[in-house]
């Protein structure tokens, strides 16, 4: 079963975590924003106008942050490389689909980590139907991302990570 691509790739992706996310006053951003809401540092080709400088402006948390993949997958498999500049009533429902998907991607991230542990067969088997629950067969819309099953999996991950805990540790 291929897994999809899990390393962000911003030059395939309609700037999506530039948009999607609230900044708040606890959190390491030069400036307070609403969820939706175009950073004002984006420029239209969807790249950062202070990508060099980010720490330096105090846009720490963008340094950290990552989509692991799913900016590109929303905005390239479930959107046809259509985007929110081109029609503007696509942002809330990228958006949403943004804040859906990357969860998922980021627990195929830590299921794939699992996967090279020297984990019983018994957790071995659980970490790969984790994994195939995690990936819907060609998926069209986001709905394929909100069936039973993928979310069903995403909510058992933090649970099986408890269980191999001490596999990891060893
Ligand atoms: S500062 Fe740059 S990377 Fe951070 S949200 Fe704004 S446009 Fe995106």
């Amino acid at each position: 079963m291929p897994l999809p691509e899990l390393t962000e790739d911003c030059s395939r992706c309609a700037g999506l975590c530039c948009v999607a996310y609230p900044f708040e006053a606890h959190e390491d951003f030069g400036l307070l924003k609403a969820a939706d809401t175009p950073c004002p540092n984006l420029a239209p080709d969807f790249r950062c106008n202070i990508h060099d400088d980010l720490s330096k402006c105090g846009f720490g948390g963008c340094v950290a942050y990552s989509c692991a993949g799913a900016g590109q997958r929303v905005t390239q498999e479930l959107f046809d490389g259509e985007t929110w500049q081109d029609d503007p009533d696509l942002m809330t429902h990228m958006t949403y689909a943004l804040r859906v998907v990357r969860p998922v991607h980021e627990a195929l991230l830590v299921l794939l980590e699992a996967a090279a542990l020297p984990l019983p067969q018994a957790l071995q088997e659980r970490c790969a139907k984790l994994t195939r629950s995690l990936c819907p067969e060609a998926p069209s819309s986001i709905w394929d991302f909100e069936e039973d099953e993928v979310q069903e999996a995403l909510a058992e991950v933090p649970e099986f990570v408890e269980s191999i805990a001490p596999f990891a540790q060893g």
